[in-house]
């Protein structure tokens, strides 16, 4: 499935992350970053032990070796990947004592733009933030998401955005959360 807003591209597809030639994929990492199951473990074995090193360095210099924190995104080269670039962001772990989970998955998708935008970057692929280990029910999360990339492609001028699910029913999910949206507004 794919929509145009504004100059824009928002493309819902099944397919693997790692194997994406955007000028960047975000990953749907841990605090730590230093790579993990999933999704990050995917990319971190596709992109190398280049990755987990930059990583290393990036902890050690920008972060002062503090986890990054929820809803934040760094950024790295993309080594043997496809991708010239891998935007970290670390998804809320579902939890229904934390208030703010919303906000931080949508912080998530916004920063990973905001760092795309500094580094003049127009593709970009999402894999589905926080839905995997994290446990974040898919349909909120996708609603989320949804929301949150229709609402920034509707006021910048960014390029093209892939929502790559790993799954059929994952797509149905978010294929369905962008029908809602498109047939409210
Ligand atoms: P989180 O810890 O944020 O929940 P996970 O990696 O556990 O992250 O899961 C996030 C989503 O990424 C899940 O829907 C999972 O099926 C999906 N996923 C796993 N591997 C890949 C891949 N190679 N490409 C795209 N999506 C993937």
């Amino acid at each position: 499935m794919q929509i145009t807003i504004g100059e824009n591209t928002l493309e819902l597809l099944i397919g693997d992350i790692t194997k994406q030639a955007t000028d960047a994929i975000v990953n749907a990492a841990n605090g730590s970053l230093m790579g993990g199951g999933g999704v990050d473990g995917a990319i971190h074995k596709a992109a190398g032990q280049e990755l987990l090193q930059a990583c290393r360095r990036l902890r050690k210099e920008q972060l002062n070796e503090e986890p990054l924190g929820t809803g934040e995104a760094v950024i790295t080269p993309g080594f043997k990947l496809p991708a010239s670039y891998v935007i970290h962001t670390v998804g809320p772990i579902w939890n229904t004592h934390n208030p703010i989970q919303d906000i931080q998955l949508a912080d998530c998708y916004q920063n990973s733009f905001k760092l795309a935008k500094e580094y003049k970057l127009t593709s970009i692929s999402f894999p589905s933030i926080s839905t995997g280990v994290y446990r974040f029910p898919i349909e909120r999360a996708a609603k989320i998401a949804m929301r949150t990339i229709t609402n920034y492609l509707q006021t910048v001028d960014f390029g093209q955005v892939r929502m790559v699910l790993f799954s059929e029913t994952d797509f149905t999910v978010y294929k369905s959360a962008l029908r809602n949206i498109i047939c409210s507004s």
